[in-house]
């Protein structure tokens, strides 16, 4: 079975929402076994959108709109999606009935357009119901085509497509089915180009397929495999991701959607050991991340952001020798700022960041992205140079993941 996606949206022709929704879709539709091969946007413009409509009719057996069911205007996607499948619409009493006691219970004076809500293909097909808003969608078939018509709002989307596509669709598929399984290996240390280089005899595989992404200061291996069911899939990734894992040892750091700082809190978690934290440049980055992780508590100490030196030599009791020497921004001052947040509680681990994030304060020999991550451990305190390119909100996020990978490094070597 083949589905196109034909997302509609001034709004997002002009980039000023990103297409959240059609990403959903795409995802459910591949886990279902459904392939795509088309994926387009349009604006509220009702020939564009007839001509849209077509054209994904014309290739596909199931089209999936998103946007344009609300009451206003510009909303005309349930009307055009049914005068291109040649499917009649007509009032629906019973919804009818709700938004009008929807607008009475809140004292609105129905605007005419507001009733268009309860339009529902007269015959061969059906509303899909809204739990989260006014606007049911609509499922309509004819010739052996389908569209099916959703809302824009992610929170009345995603319902709609669990309680009712999902289901229309899987049945559909019927015997046919097969399943698209996916498992993201998350690699941290060695570049894309090294990792592509070092799997690329796998990547010529056809069932699993191996592909990489580059990803912010990471890159991750997407193993993909197609079979009749889920346990067969996963039977046809397993032996990979093996394989992957012996050729890439603990660069592979976790899995799917584990980030870097999930992984940390396990293993320190798993340890009983703690770890502070002397942020500069990354205005604590490093802190947010490490605390968005629910069980953070057991692992965090103390996040300082140290930005005045007047701070690194008071709280991290920095030496003022070493920053009128080598300066803020050295490695000298980051070991000084790592050894001095871990004694003051006396942390197994210590991070700290210090750099030049831009877009001013570079100079010749300390150039904006100059950025030295130290973590202190009960091994002594490693120091990395770093020169990251970007602008200023980059160079932070680079800087700060560069140091959890820095951290986790430290903390699955050490025993
Ligand atoms: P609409 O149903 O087209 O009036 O859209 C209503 C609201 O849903 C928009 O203002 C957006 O906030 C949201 N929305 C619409 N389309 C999408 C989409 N493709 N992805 C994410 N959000 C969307
Ligand atoms: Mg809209």
């Amino acid at each position: 079975m083949i589905a196109e996606v034909v997302s509609v949206g001034t709004e997002l022709l002009l980039g000023q929402i990103v297409d959240t929704n059609a990403v959903f879709i795409a995802q459910t539709l591949s886990s279902l076994g459904v392939d795509i091969f088309y994926r387009t946007t349009v604006g509220d413009n009702p020939d564009r959108m007839r001509a849209t409509l077509r054209q994904a009719l014309s290739r596909a057996d199931v089209v999936i709109t998103v946007g344009g069911l609300g009451p206003t205007m510009d909303d005309l996607t349930k009307e055009i999606s049914a005068e291109v499948l040649g499917v009649e619409l007509v009032v629906d009493p019973e919804i009818e009935e709700r938004l009008r006691g929807f607008a009475a219970r809140r004292g609105i004076k129905l605007p005419p357009s507001f009733l268009k809500q309860a339009l529902v293909p007269a015959a061969s097909g059906r509303p899909l119901p809204n739990p989260n808003g006014t606007a049911p969608g609509m499922l309509a078939e004819n010739n052996g085509k389908t569209i099916i018509c959703l809302p824009g709002p992610p929170n009345e989307l995603i319902p709609m497509v669990e309680q009712s596509v999902i289901p229309y669709l899987a049945e559909k598929a019927g015997g046919s089915r097969t399943v698209i399984k996916s498992r993201v290996l998350r690699i941290i240390g060695i570049g894309e180009s090294l990792a592509e280089d070092a799997v690329k005899d796998l990547m010529a595989s056809s069932n699993p397929t191996v592909a990489p992404y580059a990803k912010l200061g990471e890159c991750h291996l997407r193993i993909t495999a197609r079979a009749h069911d889920d346990d067969s899939a996963l039977a046809l990734i397993a032996p990979v991701e093996k394989e992957i894992r012996r050729r890439l040892g603990t660069a592979v750091y976790g899995i799917n959607d584990e980030t870097l700082e999930q992984v940390i809190v396990q293993e320190l978690a798993a340890r009983k050991q703690y770890v502070s934290l002397a942020e500069s440049c990354t205005g604590g980055l490093i802190a947010q991340r490490i605390t968005a992780i629910a069980g953070a508590s057991a692992v965090l100490r103390t996040g300082i952001v140290a930005y005045a030196n007047s701070t690194k030599e008071k709280l991290l009791r920095v030496p003022a020798q070493i920053l009128l020497e080598y300066g803020a921004v050295s490695s000298q001052t980051a070991a000084a700022m790592a050894e001095g947040v871990k004694a003051l509680d006396n942390s197994d681990y210590s991070i700290a960041v210090t750099g030049i994030a831009g877009p001013d304060g570079g100079s010749e020999e300390k150039p904006v992205g100059l950025v030295f991550i130290a973590v202190a451990g009960p091994h002594g305190t490693t120091v990395v140079k770093n020169n990251f390119l970007g602008r200023r909100a980059d160079i932070q996020r680079r800087s700060a993941h560069a140091a959890l990978a820095l951290l986790r490094e430290a903390i699955i070597t050490a025993n």
